[in-house]
C-alpha cells in the first residue's frame, strides 16, 4: 500500500474516489491486496465479473481466442461474435444484436435506433426520449442527458437535446409527457441501480408496456446492470412479463472484458443499415468468446441458485440490528443502514469484505456463483458492522 496509490494520484485523472485497497489478484469471490490481505468480494467489479475473478472456464475460452486472433475489425466475420449474437437472440426472442464496448455505448445505440425508427415510422419531429427521474444511463454527453439526475448534468451543459424525465412508478406522469412531446421511446431500468437499487413496481411496467402499444412508441430497457442473470432471470424485464423493443446490456456480459450489446426486437431489427452505426472494437472476438461462455452458463440451475442466494441475503439482513431496509432482486441488493453507508463500507473493508454503495445505501453485486459459505461469512461481517455502536 502507498507506492501504487501515490503514483495513481500523481498520474491518473482524479475521477474516482478510490477505496484504500490495492488489488493484486484473486480467485472466484476472494481477492487479495498487495499486502496479502484477503477479502470476500461482494462487488464483482460493479457487477462485471459474473463468475468471479480468474474463473477457469471463462479464462480458457478467452485464452483460446487470444491465441487464435485477438482482433479483426468489423470488416470481416468472426465466429465468437456471430455465436454470441445467435445465443442472445435465441435466449431472448430478440432479432438482432449490435455490439459495442460499454453500457453507455449500448445505450447510445438504443437512442440512435429509437430516433431513426421514429423518423421512418412517425416523422422526424418524434425524436424525444422519455427517461425516468433518478435513472442512470451513462457518462457520455447523450447518455448523461438520458440520466434523470440533475447533479450528473452540472458542468457539462449543453447536453444532447430531446430528453424529458418522468416520475418513476407514475404512469400518469409518463402519459403527460407522451402527450406534451413527440416521443420516440421510453427508456428505463427495471431496477434503478445507481439510483439506490430500487425495483420498479410491476403494475407501472405493465402499464408502460401497454401505453407503448397504444401510443406507438418504443420500449427500451437499460439492462446494463440488471442483465445477464443478475436478478435471477437472464434479463430483468423477464421478471415483469413484458417484451421490450430494445434491450441494452454490458457490465456482466463480458465477465470482466469490455463488451456492450444492444438487442433489437422485431420492430427495429432492420432500422440500422450499413454505415448508420459502428464501432472499431465492438464485437471483439476475445470479449465475445468470454461472453459466450458466460451466457451459456446462465442456465435454469444457475438462475435458481441466484434466487436462493438472494433469499438468503434478504432473510439474513432484513430486521438485523442497524439495518433499516433491504431492497433489490436476485443478487442486486441495496441495504439502507442506520450508519452512514460509506462508514459501513470502510469498516467492511477493514474486516475483509468488499461492498459497493448506491446513493445512501450499501450495495451488493456478488458474483452469480459466489459459494454459499463465503456469502454467509461476508453477511455475518456486514451484520456485525451494522450492529456495532
Ligand atoms: C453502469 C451503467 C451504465 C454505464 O455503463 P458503462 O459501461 O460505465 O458505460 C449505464 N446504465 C446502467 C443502468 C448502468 O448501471
Amino acid at each position: 500500500m502507498s507506492i501504487i496509490s501515490d503514483k495513481d494520484r500523481t498520474y491518473v485523472a482524479g475521477t474516482y474516489a478510490r477505496f484504500p485497497v490495492e488489488i493484486s489478484h484473486g480467485k472466484g469471490s476472494v481477492v487479495y491486496d498487495t499486502d496479502g490481505k484477503k477479502y470476500i468480494d461482494l462487488g464483482s467489479g460493479i457487477g462485471v465479473t459474473s463468475f468471479g475473478i480468474a474463473d477457469d472456464e471463462w479464462k480458457d475460452a478467452v485464452s483460446a481466442q487470444l491465441s487464435a486472433v485477438q482482433h479483426t475489425s468489423n470488416l470481416y466475420y468472426t465466429e465468437p461474435c456471430t455465436r454470441l449474437a445467435e445465443l442472445l437472440c435465441q435466449r431472448t426472442g430478440m432479432k438482432k444484436v449490435f455490439f459495442s464496448n460499454s453500457g453507455a455505448e449500448a445505450n447510445e445505440c438504443a437512442i440512435k435506433v429509437a430516433r431513426k425508427w421514429a423518423e421512418e415510422n412517425k416523422g422526424a419531429e418524434y425524436s424525444t426520449i422519455v427517461t425516468l427521474k433518478n435513472s442512470f444511463h451513462g457518462r457520455t454527453v447523450t447518455t448523461l442527458a438520458a440520466t434523470g439526475q440533475d447533479h450528473f448534468h452540472e458542468h457539462f451543459m449543453p447536453l444532447t437535446a430531446g430528453f424529458v424525465y418522468a416520475e418513476a412508478n407514475n404512469i400518469d406522469d409518463v402519459k403527460r409527457l407522451v402527450k406534451e412531446n413527440r416521443v420516440a421511446a421510453v427508456m428505463f431500468e427495471c431496477i434503478q441501480g445507481e439510483g439506490g437499487v430500487l425495483p420498479m413496481n410491476p403494475k407501472f411496467i405493465k402499464e408502460l408496456a401497454s401505453l407503448a402499444k397504444s401510443e406507438n412508441f418504443l420500449l427500451a430497457v437499460d439492462e446494463v446492470q440488471t442483465g445477464n442473470g443478475r436478478t435471477g432471470e437472464l434479463y430483468a424485464y423477464m421478471n415483469y412479463g413484458i417484451t421490450p423493443d430494445i434491450v441494452s446490456t454490458a457490465k456482466g456480459l463480458g465477465g470482466g472484458l469490455p463488451l456492450g450489446a444492444t438487442l433489437l426486437g422485431e420492430k427495429v431489427e432492420s432500422t440500422l443499415k450499413a454505415g448508420d452505426h459502428g464501432s472499431t472494437f465492438g464485437g471483439n472476438p476475445v470479449c465475445c468468446a468470454g461472453a459466450v461462455n458466460i451466457i451459456e452458463r446462465i442456465d435454469d440451475e444457475l438462475l435458481t441458485s441466484v434466487k436462493e442466494k438472494s433469499k438468503l441475503i434478504f432473510d439474513s439482513l432484513s430486521g438485523a440490528k442497524g439495518v433499516e431496509s433491504v431492497s433489490g432482486m436476485g443478487l442486486m441488493i441495496g441495504i439502507k443502514t442506520k450508519k452512514v453507508a460509506k462508514d459501513v463500507i470502510a469498516s467492511c473493508i477493514d474486516k475483509g469484505v468488499l461492498c459497493l454503495s448506491a446513493k445512501d445505501k450499501v450495495r451488493l453485486l456478488p458474483a452469480l456463483n459466489i459459494p454459499t459459505e463465503e456469502l454467509k461469512e461476508a453477511l455475518q461481517i456486514i451484520k456485525n458492522v451494522c450492529a456495532e455502536d
